[in-house]
């Protein structure tokens, strides 16, 4: 009797923890999210870093965006087939030479509009309430998706795609082609960001060399602080940790659709 009642009690405590945790993380992530006065100086540049700390304005939209002849997830026509010119001729290049091995690649997501991941963030935190959801989904203008120069590949966008003989290839290669996988396994304290071995960044044939010789991601590569490690904000740190438990717990067990990050 007296033990059920002291595991009751214990659990009663674990979910008012659990609740306070994501309702101070939810206040902490929109403090951070409208704290934001500074958009990203130098959008259109193939090295932009793009974060949780580093956003664009919503009236970025690049210039250059072209539909790759590459193969695809689905069949309509949409936006988010397409990548900035430069980028498109790279995935040709790739999407060819991984063929010649026997490997075939499908691409899922390129192009984002800020609009349009302003949505989707929308839905995800009514779904889930903003702390799960900022876990996982980039709020508007956190998307490297809208600079035009990520795609995410793959059939499925699991960390499980990171063993399939796609990931691999991706993972060994991707480089030679000028792009990185920019959430590596073992990062997410710098990135912010979960592991994702779906996407891929282009950077241009030297940085990625670099970076991925070196085994360092973007953040590093730049020179810019770790996500949510940024001396003195407190808030943002905290915040960021939260988020990257609850992504930890969301990943084992959320099925990604096919637009987050
Ligand atoms: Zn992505």
């Amino acid at each position: 009797m007296r033990q059920q009642k002291k595991l009751r009690k214990k659990r009663k405590f674990f979910r008012i923890f659990l609740r306070t945790l994501m309702i101070l993380g939810g206040v902490l992530v929109l403090v951070n999210h409208f704290d934001t006065d500074d958009y990203v100086k130098n959008p259109e540049h193939i090295q932009v870093l793009v974060n949780r700390e580093n956003q664009l304005s919503p009236d970025y939209v690049p210039e250059d965006l072209v539909t790759p002849q590459i193969r695809y997830t689905f069949d309509e026509d949409s936006p988010k087939r397409k990548v900035r010119r430069e980028v498109a001729e790279a995935l040709e290049e790739m999407f060819t030479a991984a063929e010649q091995e026997g490997i075939t690649l499908y691409a899922t997501s390129g192009y984002r509009s800020y609009e349009r991941q302003k949505q989707i963030y929308q839905e995800r935190v009514s779904a889930l309430g903003i702390q799960a959801a900022s876990a996982y989904v980039a709020p508007p203008g956190c998307s490297e998706h809208q600079t035009g120069l990520a795609m995410d590949i793959g059939n499925q966008l699991t960390e499980e795609f990171g063993n399939s003989k796609e990931g691999k290839w991706l993972e060994k290669n991707a480089f030679k082609y000028g792009f990185i996988i920019r959430y590596p396994k073992g990062k997410e304290h710098i990135t912010g960001i979960s592991y994702e071995p779906w996407h891929i960044r282009y950077v241009g044939d030297e940085a990625a060399v670099e970076i991925a010789s070196q085994g360092i991601t973007l953040e590093e590569f730049v020179g810019a602080d770790p996500v949510g490690r940024h001396s003195g904000d407190v808030n943002q740190r905290i915040s960021i940790q939260i988020q990257h438990f609850l992504g930890m717990i969301l990943n084992r067990f959320a099925t990604f659709t096919s637009e987050n990050n």
